[in-house]
Protein backbone atom coordinates (compact mmCIF):
# COMPACT_ATOMS: atom_id res chain seq x y z
CA UNK A 1 0.00 0.00 0.00
CA UNK A 2 2.82 2.53 0.69
CA UNK A 3 3.81 3.98 -2.22
CA UNK A 4 6.65 5.89 -1.08
CA UNK A 5 9.81 5.45 1.04
CA UNK A 6 11.96 7.80 3.58
CA UNK A 7 14.31 9.45 2.95
CA UNK A 8 16.93 11.28 5.48
CA UNK A 9 18.32 14.91 5.01
CA UNK A 10 21.11 14.12 6.79
CA UNK A 11 22.84 10.94 5.48
CA UNK A 12 20.72 10.53 2.63
CA UNK A 13 19.46 7.33 3.84
CA UNK A 14 16.40 5.50 2.44
CA UNK A 15 13.92 3.14 4.49
CA UNK A 16 10.73 1.93 4.31
CA UNK A 17 8.21 3.82 6.37
CA UNK A 18 6.86 1.98 9.59
CA UNK A 19 4.14 4.56 9.52
CA UNK A 20 4.94 6.47 12.86
CA UNK A 21 8.97 6.50 12.18
CA UNK A 22 10.46 10.23 13.87
CA UNK A 23 14.18 10.03 13.18
CA UNK A 24 16.98 8.32 10.97
CA UNK A 25 18.42 5.07 12.56
CA UNK A 26 21.55 6.14 11.64
CA UNK A 27 24.01 7.74 13.94
CA UNK A 28 24.27 11.68 13.05
CA UNK A 29 23.11 15.07 14.10
CA UNK A 30 19.17 15.15 13.91
CA UNK A 31 18.45 15.14 10.35
CA UNK A 32 14.08 15.70 9.60
CA UNK A 33 13.04 12.81 7.46
CA UNK A 34 11.00 13.10 3.84
CA UNK A 35 8.63 11.06 1.69
CA UNK A 36 10.05 10.26 -1.22
CA UNK A 37 6.78 9.48 -3.80
CA UNK A 38 6.49 6.32 -6.32
CA UNK A 39 4.47 9.45 -8.19
CA UNK A 40 6.55 12.24 -9.91
CA UNK A 41 3.61 14.13 -11.45
CA UNK A 42 0.97 16.36 -9.49
CA UNK A 43 -1.76 13.70 -10.33
CA UNK A 44 -5.09 14.90 -8.43
CA UNK A 45 -8.21 12.88 -7.83
CA UNK A 46 -11.38 13.53 -8.34
CA UNK A 47 -12.43 13.37 -4.84
CA UNK A 48 -14.03 16.74 -2.99
CA UNK A 49 -11.74 16.55 -0.32
CA UNK A 50 -7.81 16.35 1.04
CA UNK A 51 -8.25 12.94 -0.64
CA UNK A 52 -7.88 15.13 -3.87
CA UNK A 53 -4.13 15.09 -3.23
CA UNK A 54 -3.58 11.71 -1.83
CA UNK A 55 -0.64 10.51 -4.56
CA UNK A 56 1.32 12.87 -2.26
CA UNK A 57 0.04 11.77 1.17
CA UNK A 58 1.61 9.12 3.44
CA UNK A 59 -1.36 6.29 3.48
CA UNK A 60 -0.62 3.18 5.08
CA UNK A 61 -4.52 2.75 5.95
CA UNK A 62 -7.67 4.40 4.39
CA UNK A 63 -9.64 7.14 5.78
CA UNK A 64 -12.65 9.03 6.23
CA UNK A 65 -12.73 12.69 5.61
CA UNK A 66 -14.54 15.55 4.59
CA UNK A 67 -11.62 18.25 5.09
CA UNK A 68 -11.12 20.98 2.56
CA UNK A 69 -8.38 23.75 2.16
CA UNK A 70 -9.91 26.55 -0.58
CA UNK A 71 -7.25 28.45 -2.46
CA UNK A 72 -9.40 31.29 -4.15
CA UNK A 73 -8.62 34.81 -5.68
CA UNK A 74 -8.92 37.75 -3.51
CA UNK A 75 -10.26 40.93 -4.99
CA UNK A 76 -11.28 42.57 -1.52
CA UNK A 77 -7.89 42.84 0.05
CA UNK A 78 -6.04 42.28 -3.10
CA UNK A 79 -7.40 46.17 -4.47
CA UNK A 80 -7.12 47.27 -0.67
CA UNK A 81 -3.64 46.42 -0.93
CA UNK A 82 -2.99 47.35 -4.98
CA UNK A 83 -2.14 43.69 -5.26
CA UNK A 84 -2.57 42.25 -8.96
CA UNK A 85 -2.70 38.45 -7.97
CA UNK A 86 -3.10 38.01 -4.18
CA UNK A 87 -4.59 34.35 -3.64
CA UNK A 88 -5.87 33.15 -0.51
CA UNK A 89 -5.32 29.69 1.23
CA UNK A 90 -8.06 29.84 3.41
CA UNK A 91 -7.50 27.04 5.99
CA UNK A 92 -11.25 27.09 8.11
CA UNK A 93 -14.83 26.75 8.56
CA UNK A 94 -16.06 28.49 5.04
CA UNK A 95 -18.27 26.35 3.50
CA UNK A 96 -19.65 29.07 0.49
CA UNK A 97 -15.87 29.35 -0.43
CA UNK A 98 -15.07 25.46 -0.40
CA UNK A 99 -13.29 25.64 3.19
CA UNK A 100 -14.49 22.66 5.08
CA UNK A 101 -12.03 22.48 8.47
CA UNK A 102 -14.76 21.80 10.98
CA UNK A 103 -12.00 22.96 13.89
CA UNK A 104 -11.49 26.09 12.04
CA UNK A 105 -7.63 25.73 11.53
CA UNK A 106 -5.31 24.16 9.30
CA UNK A 107 -4.33 21.60 11.76
CA UNK A 108 -7.11 19.30 10.33
CA UNK A 109 -4.62 18.60 7.75
CA UNK A 110 -2.29 17.77 9.38
CA UNK A 111 -4.49 15.70 11.82
CA UNK A 112 -5.59 13.81 8.83
CA UNK A 113 -2.64 12.91 6.96
CA UNK A 114 -0.86 11.63 10.34
CA UNK A 115 -4.19 9.22 11.02
CA UNK A 116 -3.61 7.84 6.87
CA UNK A 117 0.03 7.18 7.44
CA UNK A 118 -0.44 4.98 10.54
CA UNK A 119 -0.57 1.15 8.96
CA UNK A 120 -3.92 -0.70 9.72
CA UNK A 121 -1.37 -3.54 11.86
CA UNK A 122 -0.85 -0.71 14.33
CA UNK A 123 -2.25 -1.68 17.75
CA UNK A 124 -0.75 1.09 20.08
CA UNK A 125 -2.24 4.49 20.91
CA UNK A 126 -1.24 7.27 19.44
CA UNK A 127 -0.23 10.22 21.96
CA UNK A 128 -0.87 14.04 21.08
CA UNK A 129 0.06 17.14 23.17
CA UNK A 130 -1.35 20.29 22.39
CA UNK A 131 -2.57 23.57 23.66
CA UNK A 132 -5.78 23.57 21.51
CA UNK A 133 -5.85 24.00 17.47
CA UNK A 134 -3.89 20.47 17.21
CA UNK A 135 -5.78 18.46 19.24
CA UNK A 136 -9.33 19.74 18.23
CA UNK A 137 -7.79 18.82 14.82
CA UNK A 138 -6.76 15.03 16.16
CA UNK A 139 -9.95 14.45 18.72
CA UNK A 140 -12.29 15.44 15.53
CA UNK A 141 -10.58 13.03 13.04
CA UNK A 142 -9.53 10.29 15.69
CA UNK A 143 -13.64 10.40 16.45
CA UNK A 144 -14.60 10.43 12.88
CA UNK A 145 -12.23 7.19 12.08
CA UNK A 146 -12.15 5.75 14.88
CA UNK A 147 -8.45 6.01 15.55
CA UNK A 148 -7.85 5.22 19.44
CA UNK A 149 -6.05 8.44 20.87
CA UNK A 150 -4.37 10.42 23.91
CA UNK A 151 -4.54 13.65 24.39
CA UNK A 152 -2.43 15.86 26.41
CA UNK A 153 -3.56 19.30 27.62
CA UNK A 154 -2.93 21.70 30.17
CA UNK A 155 -6.42 22.10 31.78
CA UNK A 156 -7.04 25.25 30.75
CA UNK A 157 -7.13 24.70 27.28
CA UNK A 158 -9.74 21.98 27.37
CA UNK A 159 -13.23 23.76 26.94
CA UNK A 160 -11.55 25.55 23.65
CA UNK A 161 -10.86 22.10 22.58
CA UNK A 162 -14.52 20.51 23.33
CA UNK A 163 -16.55 23.54 22.40
CA UNK A 164 -14.74 22.88 18.75
CA UNK A 165 -14.10 19.39 18.31
CA UNK A 166 -16.43 16.19 18.30
CA UNK A 167 -14.69 13.61 21.05
CA UNK A 168 -16.25 10.02 20.59
CA UNK A 169 -15.36 7.34 22.54
CA UNK A 170 -11.82 6.09 21.25
CA UNK A 171 -10.34 9.64 22.12
CA UNK A 172 -9.43 9.96 25.93
CA UNK A 173 -8.43 13.58 27.02
CA UNK A 174 -6.03 13.72 30.02
CA UNK A 175 -5.86 17.31 31.73
CA UNK A 176 -2.81 18.58 33.33
CA UNK A 177 -3.60 20.99 36.26
CA UNK A 178 -1.19 23.99 36.54
CA UNK A 179 0.56 22.91 33.76
CA UNK A 180 1.53 24.91 30.02
CA UNK A 181 2.19 23.61 27.06
CA UNK A 182 5.43 22.39 27.57
CA UNK A 183 4.41 20.63 30.63
CA UNK A 184 1.76 18.80 28.46
CA UNK A 185 4.74 17.55 25.74
CA UNK A 186 7.22 16.29 28.64
CA UNK A 187 4.17 14.09 29.62
CA UNK A 188 3.23 12.83 25.99
CA UNK A 189 7.24 11.78 25.94
CA UNK A 190 7.11 9.98 29.41
CA UNK A 191 3.95 8.20 28.30
CA UNK A 192 5.51 7.60 24.39
CA UNK A 193 7.93 5.51 26.46
CA UNK A 194 5.92 2.98 27.40
CA UNK A 195 5.23 0.64 24.12
CA UNK A 196 1.50 0.10 24.44
CA UNK A 197 2.27 3.95 23.04
CA UNK A 198 3.44 6.26 20.11
CA UNK A 199 4.59 9.64 19.61
CA UNK A 200 3.11 11.85 17.41
CA UNK A 201 5.99 13.66 17.04
CA UNK A 202 5.27 17.14 15.54
CA UNK A 203 7.38 18.21 12.81
CA UNK A 204 9.45 15.29 13.13
CA UNK A 205 6.42 13.29 11.28
CA UNK A 206 6.73 13.42 7.88
CA UNK A 207 2.66 12.95 7.78
CA UNK A 208 2.65 16.59 9.25
CA UNK A 209 4.59 18.13 6.84
CA UNK A 210 2.81 16.32 4.04
CA UNK A 211 -0.67 17.36 5.00
CA UNK A 212 0.22 20.60 5.94
CA UNK A 213 1.99 20.91 2.46
CA UNK A 214 -1.47 19.98 0.67
CA UNK A 215 -1.68 23.59 1.44
CA UNK A 216 0.73 24.45 -1.66
CA UNK A 217 -0.62 21.65 -3.67
CA UNK A 218 -4.31 23.09 -3.51
CA UNK A 219 -3.00 26.54 -4.57
CA UNK A 220 -0.77 25.51 -7.81
CA UNK A 221 -3.76 23.42 -8.58
CA UNK A 222 -6.30 26.49 -8.71
CA UNK A 223 -3.72 29.22 -9.90
CA UNK A 224 -1.63 26.42 -12.34
CA UNK A 225 2.24 27.98 -11.24
CA UNK A 226 3.51 27.50 -7.97
CA UNK A 227 3.52 31.02 -6.34
CA UNK A 228 6.43 33.23 -5.81
CA UNK A 229 5.46 34.40 -1.98
CA UNK A 230 3.97 32.79 0.83
CA UNK A 231 3.17 34.48 3.12
CA UNK A 232 2.52 32.34 7.22
CA UNK A 233 2.52 33.08 10.68
CA UNK A 234 5.06 30.15 12.18
CA UNK A 235 5.56 28.60 15.72
CA UNK A 236 7.10 24.92 14.71
CA UNK A 237 7.16 26.04 11.34
CA UNK A 238 5.87 22.40 10.03
CA UNK A 239 3.42 24.40 7.87
CA UNK A 240 6.22 26.76 6.49
CA UNK A 241 8.30 23.56 5.72
CA UNK A 242 5.87 21.15 4.83
CA UNK A 243 5.08 23.97 1.53
CA UNK A 244 8.60 24.43 0.81
CA UNK A 245 8.36 20.12 0.09
CA UNK A 246 5.15 20.43 -1.57
CA UNK A 247 6.90 23.42 -4.03
CA UNK A 248 9.99 20.82 -4.53
CA UNK A 249 8.02 17.91 -5.67
CA UNK A 250 5.89 20.46 -8.13
CA UNK A 251 9.74 22.00 -9.40
CA UNK A 252 9.99 18.10 -9.86
CA UNK A 253 6.68 17.82 -11.66
CA UNK A 254 8.26 20.26 -14.57
CA UNK A 255 4.89 22.11 -15.42
CA UNK A 256 4.39 24.48 -12.52
CA UNK A 257 8.26 26.73 -12.65
CA UNK A 258 11.03 25.77 -11.04
CA UNK A 259 11.50 27.91 -8.53
CA UNK A 260 10.19 27.69 -4.29
CA UNK A 261 8.60 30.20 -2.95
CA UNK A 262 10.03 32.97 -1.17
CA UNK A 263 9.21 32.30 2.22
CA UNK A 264 8.23 34.98 4.04
CA UNK A 265 7.43 34.10 7.77
CA UNK A 266 6.24 36.02 10.53
CA UNK A 267 6.01 35.96 14.41
CA UNK A 268 4.67 37.86 16.95
CA UNK A 269 6.43 40.02 18.93
CA UNK A 270 8.15 40.04 21.48
CA UNK A 271 8.12 36.21 21.45
CA UNK A 272 10.33 35.84 17.91
CA UNK A 273 12.66 32.90 18.19
CA UNK A 274 13.12 32.34 14.65
CA UNK A 275 13.17 36.28 13.92
CA UNK A 276 16.05 36.75 15.99
CA UNK A 277 17.65 34.23 14.75
CA UNK A 278 17.60 34.71 11.36
CA UNK A 279 17.81 38.70 11.22
CA UNK A 280 21.27 38.51 12.21
CA UNK A 281 22.08 35.08 10.72
CA UNK A 282 22.78 32.88 14.02
CA UNK A 283 23.65 29.10 13.13
CA UNK A 284 21.00 27.93 15.95
CA UNK A 285 18.54 29.92 18.20
CA UNK A 286 19.31 31.98 20.37
CA UNK A 287 18.93 30.73 23.63
CA UNK A 288 16.56 32.59 26.05
CA UNK A 289 16.10 31.80 30.05
CA UNK A 290 13.06 30.44 30.72
CA UNK A 291 11.71 33.31 32.85
CA UNK A 292 12.43 35.76 29.79
CA UNK A 293 9.84 32.90 27.27
CA UNK A 294 7.43 32.93 29.80
CA UNK A 295 6.97 36.67 30.17
CA UNK A 296 7.39 37.42 26.38
CA UNK A 297 4.59 34.70 25.35
CA UNK A 298 2.66 35.93 27.64
CA UNK A 299 2.49 39.35 25.28
CA UNK A 300 1.55 37.53 22.30
CA UNK A 301 -1.68 37.98 20.99
CA UNK A 302 -1.24 34.92 19.27
CA UNK A 303 -0.81 32.36 21.70
CA UNK A 304 -0.48 29.44 19.31
CA UNK A 305 2.82 31.21 18.26
CA UNK A 306 4.40 30.30 21.34
CA UNK A 307 7.11 27.35 20.30
CA UNK A 308 9.83 27.33 21.95
CA UNK A 309 12.30 25.03 20.23
CA UNK A 310 11.40 25.31 16.31
CA UNK A 311 13.25 23.14 14.05
CA UNK A 312 16.13 26.16 12.90
CA UNK A 313 19.35 24.89 12.19
CA UNK A 314 18.81 21.02 11.59
CA UNK A 315 18.98 19.41 7.99
CA UNK A 316 15.75 20.32 6.04
CA UNK A 317 14.88 22.89 8.90
CA UNK A 318 14.12 26.42 8.94
CA UNK A 319 17.35 28.08 8.42
CA UNK A 320 17.90 25.77 4.91
CA UNK A 321 14.31 26.46 3.81
CA UNK A 322 14.70 30.48 4.29
CA UNK A 323 18.38 30.38 2.84
CA UNK A 324 17.09 28.19 -0.36
CA UNK A 325 14.15 30.58 -1.18
CA UNK A 326 15.66 33.94 -0.27
CA UNK A 327 13.02 33.92 2.38
CA UNK A 328 12.94 36.56 5.31
CA UNK A 329 10.85 36.82 8.91
CA UNK A 330 8.88 39.59 10.25
CA UNK A 331 8.31 40.34 13.65
CA UNK A 332 4.85 41.51 14.00
CA UNK A 333 3.56 43.65 17.36
CA UNK A 334 0.14 42.80 18.26
CA UNK A 335 -1.63 46.30 17.13
CA UNK A 336 -0.59 45.02 13.81
CA UNK A 337 -1.77 42.01 13.71
CA UNK A 338 -5.38 43.23 15.26
CA UNK A 339 -5.50 45.77 12.24
CA UNK A 340 -4.97 43.28 9.48
CA UNK A 341 -7.78 40.83 11.34
CA UNK A 342 -10.51 43.59 11.21
CA UNK A 343 -8.83 44.60 7.82
CA UNK A 344 -9.10 41.12 6.48
CA UNK A 345 -12.73 41.05 7.87
CA UNK A 346 -13.76 44.02 6.04
CA UNK A 347 -12.51 43.31 2.69
CA UNK A 348 -12.62 39.24 2.42
CA UNK A 349 -15.61 39.27 4.68
CA UNK A 350 -15.04 36.90 7.24
CA UNK A 351 -13.01 35.97 10.74
CA UNK A 352 -9.57 35.13 10.92
CA UNK A 353 -7.90 33.89 13.95
CA UNK A 354 -4.82 35.84 15.65
CA UNK A 355 -2.27 33.62 13.84
CA UNK A 356 -3.83 34.86 10.15
CA UNK A 357 -3.70 38.04 11.34
CA UNK A 358 -0.24 37.98 11.77
CA UNK A 359 0.63 36.47 8.49
CA UNK A 360 -1.50 39.43 6.74
CA UNK A 361 -0.07 41.86 8.62
CA UNK A 362 3.24 40.46 7.30
CA UNK A 363 1.75 40.93 4.02
CA UNK A 364 1.06 44.43 4.68
CA UNK A 365 3.95 45.22 5.80
CA UNK A 366 6.08 43.85 3.11
CA UNK A 367 4.02 45.60 0.51
CA UNK A 368 4.13 49.13 2.48
CA UNK A 369 8.34 48.71 2.59
CA UNK A 370 8.48 47.24 -0.89
CA UNK A 371 10.19 44.01 -0.31
CA UNK A 372 7.03 42.06 -2.66
CA UNK A 373 6.75 43.09 -6.24
CA UNK A 374 3.05 44.31 -6.81
CA UNK A 375 2.32 42.03 -10.01
CA UNK A 376 3.76 38.91 -8.79
CA UNK A 377 1.44 35.48 -7.63
CA UNK A 378 1.17 35.85 -3.70
CA UNK A 379 -0.37 33.27 -1.91
CA UNK A 380 -1.55 33.94 2.23
CA UNK A 381 -1.98 31.20 4.06
CA UNK A 382 -4.99 31.90 6.23
CA UNK A 383 -4.15 28.88 8.67
CA UNK A 384 -7.49 29.49 10.71
CA UNK A 385 -10.58 31.45 10.37
CA UNK A 386 -14.16 31.16 10.05
CA UNK A 387 -14.60 30.24 13.90
CA UNK A 388 -17.19 33.00 14.46
CA UNK A 389 -19.89 30.50 11.91
CA UNK A 390 -19.17 27.28 13.02
CA UNK A 391 -21.28 25.41 14.94
CA UNK A 392 -21.03 24.75 18.54
CA UNK A 393 -20.48 21.12 19.04
CA UNK A 394 -23.22 21.14 22.50
CA UNK A 395 -22.02 17.70 24.43
CA UNK A 396 -21.21 18.18 27.58
CA UNK A 397 -17.53 16.67 27.25
CA UNK A 398 -15.36 16.38 30.45
CA UNK A 399 -11.66 15.35 30.51
CA UNK A 400 -11.02 11.22 30.54
CA UNK A 401 -8.59 11.95 33.69
CA UNK A 402 -7.77 15.19 35.43
CA UNK A 403 -3.82 14.88 36.89
CA UNK A 404 -2.17 18.02 38.89
CA UNK A 405 1.49 18.79 37.10
CA UNK A 406 3.10 17.17 40.42
CA UNK A 407 1.62 13.82 40.25
CA UNK A 408 2.32 13.24 36.24
CA UNK A 409 5.94 11.74 36.74
CA UNK A 410 5.03 9.24 39.47
CA UNK A 411 1.52 8.00 38.19
CA UNK A 412 0.70 9.29 35.38
CA UNK A 413 1.44 6.28 32.72
CA UNK A 414 -0.68 4.29 34.87
CA UNK A 415 -3.19 6.28 35.26
CA UNK A 416 -3.48 6.96 31.32
CA UNK A 417 -3.60 3.03 30.97
CA UNK A 418 -6.45 2.66 33.42
CA UNK A 419 -8.49 5.03 31.70
CA UNK A 420 -7.93 3.09 28.55
CA UNK A 421 -8.42 -0.47 29.64
CA UNK A 422 -11.46 0.71 31.55
CA UNK A 423 -13.13 1.78 28.40
CA UNK A 424 -12.86 -1.72 26.89
CA UNK A 425 -14.83 -3.24 29.69
ZN1 LIG B 1 20.27 9.77 8.30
Amino acid sequence: MREYRLRCTGCGGTFPDDGVRLDCPNDHAAALLRTEYDEKAFVVTAEPSIRRYAAWLPRGREIATAAQTAVYQSTGLAQRLGLEQLWIGFNGWWPERGAALRTATFKELEAYAVLARIGVDESRTLVVASAGNTAAAFADACTVNDVPLVIIVPANAFDRVAAIARIGPSVKIVAIEGAEYEDAIAFSRQLAADEEFILEGGVRNVARRDGLGIVMLAATDAIGAIPDYYFQAVGSAAGALGVREAALRLIGDGRFGGQVPQLMLAQNAPFTPLFDAWSVNAPVLIERSVADARRQIAQIGAQVLSNQTPPYAIAGGVREALGESSGTVFSIENNEMVDAMMLFAESEGIDIDPEAGIATAALIRAVADGSVERDRRILLNVTGGGRAGRVRETHDARPSLVLHRDEVAAIGNDAVRSVLFSSHL
